[in-house]
């Protein structure tokens, strides 16, 4: 049996298992994230932010969706090495983990700004359900914000209609 190993759990890791398990009915599926959630939609995060989503409610794959796959979803797990010559991943549970085939599907990180003067605590950045349940936590208690963000989420905009109180 091939055994599959996906790093990451956005939507290119699980639209491409979903993909490899049409293709290959008696393929080892296994998927290793590095967040605690299941596929989740990023595009909504801005609605947690807002208090008009959960965390749960943007959920797209349930557990229920991977074990019905038979994929092996292995959350909380960061890929710390990877060793081509003997198929080998290492993880962060000191795990070692055997792969026929590897797909790196582990996106990106956003660039934070290098900013002098400030403590580090004070700048958010938004990728995760995490940064936007810290962001929405901060939000309602805080009175001004400094945004720069992608035209494509008017953030500025958005967060002073959900928190009024906010310059
Ligand atoms: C707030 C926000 C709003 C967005 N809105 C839109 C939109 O409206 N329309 C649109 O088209 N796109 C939007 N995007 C972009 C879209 O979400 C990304 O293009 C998409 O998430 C990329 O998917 P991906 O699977 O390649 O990577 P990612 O979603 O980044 O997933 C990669 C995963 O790999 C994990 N990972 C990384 N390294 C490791 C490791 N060493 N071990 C284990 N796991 C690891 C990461 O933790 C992450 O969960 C938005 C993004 C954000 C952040």
């Amino acid at each position: 049996m091939v055994q599959c190993v996906i790093i990451g759990n956005g939507a290119a890791g699980a639209y491409a298992a979903q993909q490899i398990r049409l293709h290959a009915a008696d393929a080892k599926i296994i998927i290793l994230s590095r967040e605690p959630y299941t596929l989740y939609a990023r595009p909504r995060l801005h609605e947690i932010i807002a208090g008009t989503a959960t965390p749960d409610s943007i959920i797209i794959h349930t557990p229920e969706w991977y074990k019905s796959n038979n994929i092996d979803f292995r959350a909380k797990t960061d890929v710390l090495s990877i060793d081509t010559e003997t198929k080998t991943i290492v993880v962060n549970t000191n795990d070692r983990i055997p792969y026929d085939k590897l797909l790196i599907a582990t996106g990106s990180v956003p660039f934070r700004i290098p900013l002098s003067g400030s403590a580090d605590d004070m700048i958010y950045s938004i990728k995760t359900i995490d940064d936007a349940v810290r962001l929405q936590e901060r939000a309602e208690n805080s009175h001004t914000a400094v945004l720069s963000a992608g035209d494509y989420l008017d953030l500025k905009r958005q967060m002073h209609y959900w928190h009024t109180n906010l310059q």
